[in-house]
């Protein structure tokens, strides 16, 4: 297949290499309430004005047609999506436009507590909640923000409001938070979380990444299954590999290897910034734009025609561990984790 043939003009959202794109993650703004350091400067960012944000409608009319498009799952994502005015309004708009959809969000769970129930009942299925630290100081030294106690108000109300299964979110930062996984771990044990493990990438916004600081998630899981013994549990549609404790406790452990084992020959995900920019790749270096087609008033077909274009343009791989590797301009939050 050459990459200038055209894209198949129906069918699913299919790239150069054969891989199906039915994953999106939609970023639904790109401000956040917390400066996590491997994500955001102290002073935040330069956050777009409201006039380039997508509204819920062009946000909907989008999905409706991803749905048609072959989607089957969206993450509702950010910058912190509970900081979005009226979320769970725009909840139930996406359910409205995917009935079958598996709605999950990505959050730093600080506004979980008053917003899950809403969520819940207006269509998520699932949170995701981010947490690198368990321990008071250091949770408030890596996210710049004094929350652990709320963070975890957010997951017993996610808990309750029924957003399950709960999957939680932990960076690993060499030399800051690595000497906690066998405390995640016990901590998975107790709550029947999923704890995810990511490898450290450099998408942070002041360019401060450095190759030493990737824990390899091997490692991790060397450290854990000492501990606890784990058992695999196989590649789900997941980049996350599960791992299940051996003694059928509850819980589990997931490893998101996006440095030391990419998984890009297997990647079904695409990207919504929340200023209407596809990106088929987290570390692209191109993105279509949709909102401008739309807002001059492009029909569905012409959308459809960027968006299978868009993916077609997928590359093979990010090439993170090579000495040709460019750091995206934008960072993680202005492209939606
Ligand atoms: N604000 C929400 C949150 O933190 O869960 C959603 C957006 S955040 C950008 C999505 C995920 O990206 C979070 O789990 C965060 O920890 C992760 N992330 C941010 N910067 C990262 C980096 N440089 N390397 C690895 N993961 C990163
Ligand atoms: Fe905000 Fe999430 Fe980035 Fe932390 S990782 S600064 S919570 S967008």
């Amino acid at each position: 297949m050459s990459e200038r043939a055209a894209p198949p003009a129906a069918g699913p959202l299919v790239d150069t290499f054969g891989r199906i794109a039915d994953d999106l993650r939609i970023s639904v703004t790109d401000r956040c309430n917390f400066r996590c350091t491997y994500c955001m400067p102290a002073e935040g960012l330069a956050w777009l004005p409201r006039s380039e944000i997508l509204t819920f409608e062009e946000l909907t009319r989008l999905l409706a047609l991803f749905v048609r498009l072959g989607v089957r799952s969206i993450k509702v994502t950010g910058g912190e999506p509970t900081v979005r005015a009226d979320l769970p309004n725009l909840a139930r708009m996406f359910r409205g436009a995917g009935p079958e959809l598996d709605i999950s969000i990505t959050t730093n769970g600080m506004l979980l507590d008053r917003l899950a129930a809403p969520l819940a009942e207006a269509g998520v299925d699932r949170a995701t909640v981010s947490c690198d630290s368990l321990m008071r100081h250091r949770f408030a030294e890596m996210t710049r923000r004094d929350a652990l106690e709320k963070v975890m108000a957010g997951l017993k109300a996610a808990e309750q409001a029924g957003l399950s299964p709960i999957k939680i979110n932990c960076v690993v930062i060499g030399g800051t938070n690595d000497d906690e996984v066998v405390e995640f771990a016990r901590w998975s044990r107790e709550t029947g979380y999923e704890v995810r493990f990511i490898e450290y990438m450099p998408l942070d916004a002041e360019h401060a990444w450095e190759r030493a600081k990737v824990v390899p998630s091997r490692e991790i899981l060397e450290r854990i299954d000492a501990a606890h013994p784990l058992v695999a549990d196989g590649h789900g549609p997941e980049p996350a590999v599960r791992y299940r404790f051996a003694d059928g406790s509850p819980g589990a452990i997931g490893v998101i290897a996006s440095v030391t084992e990419p998984f890009c020959d297997t990647c079904n995900r695409l990207r919504l910034t929340a200023e209407g920019m596809v990106r088929a790749c987290l570390f692209a270096l191109e993105e279509t734009d949709l909102r401008g087609p739309m807002r001059t008033g492009a029909g569905d077909g012409e959308l459809e025609e960027l968006i299978r274009g868009s993916v077609w343009g997928k590359w093979s791989g990010h090439r993170i561990d090579h000495a040709d590797f460019v750091q995206p301009a934008r960072s993680m939050s202005m492209i939606g984790g």
